[in-house]
């Protein structure tokens, strides 16, 4: 269960109201484990304030987010470093590719992070690239490719290590509709598949349809929350499903084998 309880995120100096802005202000609601969510609004609703703060990647001001019952905030540096690194694929709004590196150094990146062997990241580096059309640029600089191009790059990283959870800033923004579809089939075929959570902010009201559960935001505050109908139920559970706490190791996997840092690294 992804848990969001009644956070709030103030940009600029607290406390000082002319230059405090509170892009969110008390927002709660949960989106069960191996479900589709999407996070809709206008510009400026506070959408990807949201999605930074359910992925770690920012503090709330207030409020807490749990994933499985655990609170992120309550997480030692180590294991949210663990959690972003090996349970989370995080699509950016703006991408953030290395454009000096080629395709293949940016999509690595997980996998190394991750420390997995050597010898089996270019396998893993190949399927994403594949996964997302862009297995001719394997050699190509970053920098050379397309908006779109980058945005699949973008994609292929996220995904490369078979992460829990996928979260995911507007990923078709920036592709024309064929390609858009394509990253979208891919995106809930790896959720039908593998059973991780996927959350997707869009502005498109048929991707948004397509999911079990729309939260959407208006001015920083959830103005609905559209569950799903009873045969969208999430039936997956995870592949890797023996249950462990976050940032914690994995329990081998019994049929998809995903990366996994070594053993008793971080504890
Ligand atoms: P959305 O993704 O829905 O377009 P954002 O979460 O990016 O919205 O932004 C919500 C509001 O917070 C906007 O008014 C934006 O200008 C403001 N905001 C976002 N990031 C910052 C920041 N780092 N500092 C100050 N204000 C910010
Ligand atoms: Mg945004």
């Amino acid at each position: 269960m992804i848990e969001v309880r009644d956070v709030t995120r103030t940009y600029g100096k607290q406390g000082r109201k002319s230059s405090a802005f509170q892009a969110l202000r008390g927002v709660s609601f949960q989106i069960p484990t191996g479900s589709t969510a999407a996070i809709i609004g206008k510009s400026g609703s506070g959408k990807s304030t949201l999605m930074h703060l359910m992925g770690g990647l920012d503090r709330p001001s207030s409020g807490e987010i749990l994933i499985d019952g655990k609170s992120l905030g309550s997480l030692k540096r180590r294991q949210a470093d663990r959690f972003r690194a090996r349970d989370l694929g995080f699509v950016f709004q703006s991408f953030f590719i290395e454009p000096g590196q080629t395709c293949y150094q940016n999509v690595v990146l997980p996998l190394e992070i991750n420390q997995i062997a050597r010898s089996k990241r270019r396998k893993l580096v190949e399927q994403a690239l594949e996964q997302v059309g862009l297995f001719d640029k394997l050699r190509s600089k970053a920098g050379t490719l397309s908006g779109g191009q980058k945005q699949r790059l973008a994609i292929a990283r996220a995904i490369v290590h078979s992460p829990r959870i996928i979260m995911a800033d507007e990923p078709t923004g920036n592709l024309d509709s064929a390609t858009g579809d394509k990253v979208i089939e891919l995106l809930f075929g790896l959720n039908k598949r593998l059973g991780c959570s996927l959350i997707i902010v869009t502005h498109d009201p048929d991707l948004a349809a397509r999911c079990q559960y729309r939260i959407e935001v208006k001015d920083g505050q959830v103005l609905d929350v559209h569950g799903p109908r009873e045969s969208h139920r999430p039936v997956v559970p995870h592949a890797a499903t023996p249950k462990r706490a976050l940032g914690h190791p994995a329990q081998p996997a019994a049929t998809t084998p995903r990366p996994r840092a070594p053993r008793g690294m971080i504890q």
